[in-house]
């Protein structure tokens, strides 16, 4: 495969998914799609299903009810061929802190069966993606917050995934951060082909153009175009008169 390759076209579907804890249902027939090369904002509060879903698209979590589609390839029936198209950001930070970032790149590699020129090339072009090729060498313990997300999201793409899911993966950080991380991802999107589903309940990280999936107590309140359907209203706003919750457009008692 030419160190060149694209990410290959491909988009995420979920139909009718539906989840239950025992008696308490957190998913109710979750549906929206996401078109190749789009950035999606999936947005609730606290408690709206978002963690769930990342559970079932990642497949920590099975149901029986309904359907995902990887890049066309169903989670359930064909799981290798849909979680190989796959790239995941969780929200708990998940880096070994005493590897350097490469060393955290090149283990995920070879977890994908990757090694030697080829490895190292797709690492080196994940890291320059993100903007931390300068820091390869360190360990992860000495970079802050912001750059320790940014390797986790280069790490996902070193096996070239054609759907990126990040569930809220600006916790914790400052607002520049955050923004550079936004920025980023927007562009893995836009210039790089990349399907992006990124859940959050913040609302200043949805830009006009993004696809926006309203989830609120397990059920898609709305989905479509964010500058469309908020029309002249904020977000905040708009989500508090779909949803009667409050979205909070930073993080609370967080730095400005
Ligand atoms: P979000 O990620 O949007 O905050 P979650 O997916 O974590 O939402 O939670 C959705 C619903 O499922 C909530 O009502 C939550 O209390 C419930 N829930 C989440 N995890 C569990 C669990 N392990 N056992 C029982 N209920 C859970």
């Amino acid at each position: 495969m030419p160190d060149t390759a694209s990410h290959e076209p491909g988009g995420l579907a979920v139909r009718d998914v539906s989840f239950r804890y025992g008696s308490r249902t957190a998913l109710d027939g979750v549906g929206f799609e996401v078109a190749p090369g789009r950035f999606a904002a999936l947005l609730g509060p606290n408690g709206a299903g978002k963690s769930t879903l990342f559970s079932l698209l990642t497949r920590l979590f099975t149901t029986r009810d309904g359907r995902i589609l990887v890049a066309g390839h169903d989670l359930s029936r064909h799981p290798r061929a849909a979680l190989a198209r796959m790239g995941v950001v969780f929200q708990s930070q998940t880096l070994d802190l005493d590897l350097t970032i490469r060393q955290n790149l090149s283990y995920f590699a070879a977890l994908h069966g990757l090694s030697g020129r080829e490895a190292a090339l797709r690492i080196d072009a994940a890291l320059e993606r993100l903007a931390i090729a300068d820091r390869a060498g360190e360990k992860a313990r000495n970079l802050n917050g912001g750059h320790r997300r940014r390797t986790e999201i280069a790490r996902a793409l070193v096996h070239r995934p054609s759907v990126l899911l990040l569930d809220e993966p600006t916790v914790g950080l400052d607002a520049a951060a955050r923004a550079a991380i936004t920025d980023h991802v927007h562009r893995l999107a836009a210039e790089d082909g990349l399907t992006v589903l990124w859940a959050t309940h913040l609302t200043d990280e949805v830009t006009d153009g993004d696809r926006l999936v309203v989830l609120h107590r397990g059920r898609v309140l709305a989905d479509g175009e964010c500058g469309a359907l908020r029309g002249g209203r904020s977000l905040r706003d708009y989500f508090l008169a779909t949803t009667g919750a409050d979205a909070p457009e930073a993080v609370p008692g967080g730095p400005a």
